[in-house]
This record gives C-alpha cells, sequence and structure tokens, in this order.
C-alpha cells in the first residue's frame, strides 16, 4: 500500500518518534505549525475518520489519550493545547492515514479559518 505513515510505522521512511505502544505511534510533524507538533497515529490503516468503524472506537480513544499523556509529558497539559483530525479535501486532509495532530507550547488561535462564513 503507497501509504507515507504505513512506511513511517514499516521504518521504511524515517521519522522522530516521541511515543509508541502496540496500538500507536507518535512523531514529529514534519512542518512544525507550533513549539510542539506531534502526529499520533494507529498502526492499523485507517484512510479517514469517515472510515472509522464501531470496532476502532477504543482505538481512536487511545490516540487522544496518548496525546493527553505526551502534552503532560512536555509539561503543557495545564496551559492547553490543540488536537485536530482533518478530514477529506475541505477539511485539509493530505495523508490518508488518520492522524490525530497535537499542537502545544503558546496560544492557538480561534478560529482556525481565514474567511468568517457569510450569513444571508
Ligand atoms: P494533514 O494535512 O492533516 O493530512 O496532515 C498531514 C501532516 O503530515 C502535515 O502536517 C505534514 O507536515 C505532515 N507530514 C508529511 N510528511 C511527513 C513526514 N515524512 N514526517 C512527518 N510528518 C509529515
Ligand atoms: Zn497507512
Amino acid at each position: 500500500m503507497d501509504c507515507l505513515f504505513c512506511k513511517i510505522l514499516n521504518q521504511e521512511i524515517p521519522a522522530q518518534i516521541v511515543y509508541e505502544d502496540d496500538k500507536v505511534i507518535a512523531f514529529n510533524d514534519i512542518n512544525p505549525e507550533a513549539p510542539t507538533h506531534v502526529l499520533i497515529i494507529p498502526r492499523k490503516h485507517i484512510a479517514t475518520i469517515n472510515d472509522i468503524e464501531a470496532q476502532d472506537c477504543e482505538l481512536v480513544g487511545h490516540m487522544v489519550a496518548t496525546a493527553a499523556k505526551i502534552a503532560k509529558q512536555a509539561g503543557f497539559a495545564d496551559d492547553g493545547y490543540r488536537t485536530v483530525f482533518n478530514c477529506n479535501e475541505d477539511g485539509g486532509q493530505t495523508v490518508y492515514h488518520i492522524h490525530l495532530h497535537l499542537l502545544g507550547g503558546k496560544p492557538m488561535g480561534w478560529p482556525p479559518y481565514q474567511e468568517k462564513l457569510k450569513t444571508a
């Protein structure tokens, strides 16, 4: 399968891994948008969050809990941080193996989009 993150899982492409267990790995984003920008991915290939099935829900919960664990270890859990799943084109997804972005170490802006929605 031609999947960038499966290649990282199979060690065909290097990554700076910050956490791993039997279900997930976490590594530094190659193009960080915050002082800490980590991607948490499941070892199981799931293309988008639309493809999450009932039996995957515990795994996805584990991804979220892993983000919180890394935030605590990094020291910004109490200050706060951002977690994001992008989905498909409008969501800005570029790698089709689900990944939870963990961004921390600075205050985050909100909302994340540039243009205000026009209301009728
Ligand atoms: P998304 O746009 O939500 O699909 O996020 C994909 C993320 O993967 C982006 O933030 C990229 O910077 C990141 N990325 C792409 N290639 C690599 C790589 N080889 N190692 C680490 N992160 C990567
Ligand atoms: Zn994959």
